[in-house]
């Protein structure tokens, strides 16, 4: 038998209507199922969604790169004096370390150690605020710092 221009159309349709390829050679009458799925790759129909074999992946599964991590941090020995000093971790521990950050503007820190190391202090002083209209003078005593 041949392929005709009416077959291959009929083909296509079986094809692109989920067909398996043995219904296809069934229906087309004359041919195996090989040859439908011969014909089929050469008219290049493969492509399909095959809903009815899950006929392995035909297409590799690249596996996606993951962006190279670089080990966070900076040791004692790495750290410059651009580079972001805040302690991370237990120093008496193995993986203790430094943030490793570039620091930001004169402070050895990074932004956002800058901030962490800027919060601390100031939350505590915010129960003295108003000295000046304090009711107890204390003139020996420098509060200011
Ligand atoms: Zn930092």
């Amino acid at each position: 038998m041949s392929w005709t221009d009416e077959r291959i159309t009929l083909l296509k349709e079986l094809w692109g209507n989920g067909k398996s390829a043995s219904e296809i050679a069934e229906i087309l009458g004359g041919v195996s199922r090989n040859a439908v799925i011969g014909k089929a790759h050469r008219l290049q129909l493969s492509g399909r969604p095959s809903p009815i074999k899950g006929k392995g992946d035909m297409e590799a599964k690249a596996p996606r790169k993951k962006p190279k991590e670089e080990a966070q941090g900076a040791t004692i020995l790495s750290l410059t004096e651009h580079m972001c000093r805040w302690p991370i971790g237990d120093p008496k521990l193995p993986g203790f370390k430094f943030c490793g950050k570039p620091t930001t503007g004169s402070l050895p820190y990074c932004t956002e150690h800058a901030q962490a190391a800027y919060q601390q202090p100031y939350r505590q002083r915010d129960s003295s605020t108003s000295s000046s209209s304090s009711s107890r003078p204390s003139q020996g005593q420098k509060v200011t710092a």
